[in-house]
């Protein structure tokens, strides 16, 4: 059996090299001819760990290969994996163009029976879309699968290789087999691949994301009230995540939800609820929670200083988790554009995602840092924004002598505030001033 992969980006390359990992025949495609040539030269284009091993050993072991010619590609493979991007539209809706685009190639070039698998995430009804754009360019037969993907950047080598489930829509024994036979080898732990329809498939990636993002935002808005009403959001927490039926997992409070996912997913599945008549109202409200919450860490800068125009910034985080270089909507990008209007001095440092983040400013107040230690010396304040793990353990004496003024704003609550506060601090985070002995 031979795959073909149309889109090598963060999901794309991930599932080629995991698919040709297990031992299949995989060509990964792209229209961006100098991601392919890295490519072909076993250089991964995206920081995510342990990528670049899988790549190098697929390319040896001569299962896993790399091209611009999508009509020959889709020709020649029998199951054809849709997994670019569909970035939001401007009116909110998921932008299709470039799956349309894929499956456009795909149904002028396909001379034997294909099975055509979205990968991308696509909102419900997009199954029927390929098949009809398909359709219009070919008499061949073929099956359109709907498999949305739920890997995190940062763990996707994981969470691809022990998919906490598989989800498969699709409609003909056909198709259902052949996907059997590809996802055999990631469930052998028994975890599950569940069949349903194609709009079932399709939403329920949405439903995922939208509730992972509602998680996200209740526990922000939880996190403002117990401030004001004086009870720390740590100990709220484990309250009430003790309780068997709430999973206590991914309540973290911080600077808000970014990415590439949550808020343009969160943005498609309340316009394919207004297309369909059903206001979705809590996930309107948990996108509007996390507009909030994108200003937190700026409103208690400014809160502590008064007057911004002048002073120097450390920041620490610029990708929009740790662990990976995706900055594509990163919460440290709207407070760096707010700190620079201030006439703010801004020293950044981020382990993998500076060079991704240089293309967004062009602002000589933004002094690009070689280090974390670096980016504390002489600031005014120190703000982190991403929870990489080299910040969780700095030392907190050289720290406090290289900052000019000792003063910490951490959007991840990476510390324990009393620690940081017999450090000498004045040390801000979210949801804890109780624990910071202001209330
Ligand atoms: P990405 O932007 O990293 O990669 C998309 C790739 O598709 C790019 O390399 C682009 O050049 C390529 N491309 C565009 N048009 C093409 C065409 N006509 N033919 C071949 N290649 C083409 O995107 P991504 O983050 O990998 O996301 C892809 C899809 O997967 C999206 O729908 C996204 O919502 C979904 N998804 C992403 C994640 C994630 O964490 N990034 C997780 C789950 C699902």
């Amino acid at each position: 059996m031979k795959i073909a992969i149309f889109g090598t980006g963060y999901v794309g390359l991930v599932a080629a090299c995991c698919f040709a990992d297990s031992g299949l025949k995989v060509v990964g495609v792209d229209i961006d001819e100098e991601k392919i040539k890295h490519l072909k030269d076993g250089i991964c284009p995206i920081y995510e760990p342990g990528l670049t091993e899988l790549l190098k050993s697929g390319l040896l072991a001569g299962r896993l290969e790399f091209t611009t010619d999508g009509a020959t590609a889709a020709n020649d493979s029998d199951v054809i994996f849709i997994a670019v991007g569909t970035p939001e539209g401007e009116d909110g809706s998921a932008d299709l163009r470039h799956v349309l685009k894929v499956a456009e190639v795909i149904g002028q070039n396909m001379t034997s029976e294909k099975i055509v698998v979205l990968k991308s995430t696509v909102p419900v009804g997009t199954a029927s879309k390929v098949a009809d754009c398909l359709k219009a360019f070919t008499k061949v037969g073929f099956d359109v699968v709907s498999n949305p993907e739920f890997l995190k950047e940062g763990a996707s080598l994981d969470d691809f290789l022990k998919p906490d489930r598989v989800v498969i829509g699709c409609q003909s024994q056909k198709a259902r087999e052949t996907m059997e036979k590809i996802y055999q080898p990631f469930v052998r732990n028994g975890n599950p691949i569940l069949f349903m329809s194609n709009k079932a498939a399709e939403l329920t990636k949405y439903a995922a994301n939208a509730f992972l993002a509602t998680k996200i935002s209740f526990i922000n808005e939880l996190a403002l009230l117990a401030d004001a009403v004086g009870a720390d959001i740590n100990e709220v927490k484990k309250g009430f995540t003790t309780d068997s039926r709430i999973n206590p997992a991914f309540f973290f409070p911080g600077v808000g939800y970014g990415g590439s996912c949550f808020p343009k997913d969160v943005q498609a599945l309340v316009k394919t609820g207004q297309e369909h008549g059903v206001a979705m109202t809590l996930v309107t409200a948990t996108d509007k929670v996390n507009d909030r919450q994108k200003t937190v860490l700026l409103q208690k800068i400014k809160k502590h200083y008064g007057k911004l125009d002048g002073i120097t910034l450390g920041l620490w985080g610029l990708s929009f988790k740790p662990r990976t270089d995706d900055v594509r909507e990163a919460p440290a990008f709207p407070l760096i554009e707010a700190l620079l209007k201030e006439n703010v001095k801004v020293k950044a440092y981020d382990p993998v995602a500076i060079k991704n983040s240089q293309k967004y400013f062009n602002s000589n107040l933004i002094e690009w840092c070689a280090s974390s230690a670096d980016c504390a010396k002489g600031s005014d304040g120190l703000v982190i924004v991403t929870e990489w793990n080299e910040f969780r353990n700095p030392d907190l004496k050289q720290l406090a002598s290289d900052l000019k003024q000792k003063i910490i704003f951490d959007g991840r609550n990476i510390f324990d505030p009393p620690t940081m506060r017999q450090a000498g601090f004045t040390y801000y985070c979210i949801g804890r001033d109780a624990a910071r002995g202001l209330t």
